[in-house]
C-alpha cells in the first residue's frame, strides 16, 4: 500500500474515534432513590453520569418495598444520592444486602428540618422529610450532590461546578417566579387541602396553608375522625380548593369536595415526578405545575 493512502486511512480512523462517545460503562454510575432526586443528580451530572433511580414516576417513596434489581443497581453504583430525614426508611437494609460500597450522600445535609406533631402521637414531633418543596432547600440538595459527585469523580469537578451553577441559576428564577404568582392571590385564599403533609416546607417558604388529612408519612390512612375534621374545618375556614396527589387514591379528597362544596383544584405532585408524557417529568416542572395549579384554583 503506498504510504500516503496509509496515513490516509489512518488519519480516517484516527478521527472516527475522536468522534465515538465515551462507551456508556466509562460513565458514573449513580443511584438516587426517588425520581425527584434523580432529576436533581442527572442535572448536576449532565453526561458524565448515568443516572437510575429506585422508586420511579408517580410511585410513593414513603412505602416502598425494594426489589431484586435495586440491589443490583446499588452494587453497581459508586454514588448513591438519598434524601434522609427518615423518608427512606427501607433503604439501610437493602444498602446491606446489596454489599454496596458506594459514597453515600444525603442531599438534605445542611438543611433545616421541619418539625411537627405528629398526628398519632400527640405530644410527640417528627422530622417532616419533603424538604424539596422548598426551592432553597433544593438548591441545598444541588450543592450536596455537586460536591458528592466531585468526590467520586475528581476529574469531572469542573463539569459538576459549571452544571451546578447553570441549574442553581434557574432555580433562582423559578423561585422568583412562585413568589410573584403567590403575591397575585388573595392572602385570605391562600389556604388548601391535600391529602398527605408534604407541602409544610412550600407552606413556611411561600406563605400558603396546607392542611392535610394524613400526617408527613402515607402509612397510616386517616380515620373517619380526621376526615370528618377536615371537613369541619373546610366548612369553618371557608378554603377554597381540594387537590389531588400523583401518589395517593383521589376517593377521600373527592368526599371532602363533595361534603363541603369546595372545588377540586386538580392534581399536585408532592413526592414524585410524573413519566416523561405527563405534566411533571423534571423538579422544575413539578414546582410549576403545583404552582399554576395554585393560581388558578385559588385566585377566586
Ligand atoms: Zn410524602
Amino acid at each position: 500500500m503506498p504510504t500516503r493512502r496509509r496515513l490516509f486511512l489512518l488519519a480516517g480512523f484516527a478521527a472516527m474515534l475522536a468522534a465515538t462517545p465515551a462507551p456508556a460503562q466509562e460513565r458514573i454510575k449513580a443511584v438516587a432513590t426517588f425520581s425527584i432526586l434523580g432529576d436533581l443528580v442527572r442535572n448536576v451530572g449532565g453526561d458524565r453520569v448515568e443516572v437510575a433511580t429506585l422508586v420511579g414516576p408517580n410511585s410513593d417513596a414513603h412505602v416502598y418495598s425494594p426489589t431484586p434489581g435495586d440491589a443490583k443497581k446499588l452494587g453497581a453504583a459508586s454514588i448513591v444520592v438519598v434524601n434522609g430525614l427518615g423518608l427512606e426508611g427501607w433503604m439501610a437494609r437493602l444498602v446491606q444486602a446489596s454489599g454496596s460500597k458506594a459514597q453515600t450522600v444525603v442531599a438534605t445535609n445542611g438543611i433545616n428540618p421541619r418539625k411537627m406533631e405528629d398526628e398519632g402521637h400527640p405530644g410527640h414531633s417528627v422530622i417532616d422529610p419533603h424538604a424539596w418543596q422548598s426551592i432553597a432547600n433544593a438548591k441545598i440538595y444541588v450543592a450536596n450532590i455537586r460536591d458528592g459527585l466531585s468526590k467520586v469523580d475528581p476529574a469531572g469537578k469542573a463539569v459538576y461546578e459549571a452544571n451546578a451553577k447553570a441549574y442553581l441559576a434557574e432555580l433562582d428564577a423559578l423561585e422568583q417566579e412562585v413568589r410573584a404568582a403567590i403575591v397575585k392571590i388573595p392572602a385570605d385564599h391562600r389556604k388548601l387541602i391535600t391529602t398527605h403533609d408534604a407541602f409544610g416546607y412550600f407552606a413556611d417558604a411561600y406563605g400558603v396553608q396546607f392542611i392535610s388529612p394524613e400526617g408527613v408519612s402515607t402509612d397510616a390512612e386517616p380515620s373517619a375522625k380526621d376526615v370528618a375534621r377536615i371537613i369541619d374545618q373546610v366548612r369553618k375556614q371557608k378554603i377554597p380548593a381540594v387537590f389531588m396527589e400523583n401518589i395517593s387514591d383521589p376517593r377521600m379528597m373527592q368526599q371532602i369536595a363533595k361534603e363541603t362544596g369546595a372545588k377540586i383544584g386538580g392534581t399536585l405532585y408532592s413526592d414524585a415526578l410524573t413519566d416523561a408524557k405527563g405534566d411533571a417529568p423534571t423538579y422544575v416542572d413539578l414546582i410549576r405545575h403545583n404552582l399554576e395549579q395554585l393560581a388558578a384554583a385559588l385566585a377566586s
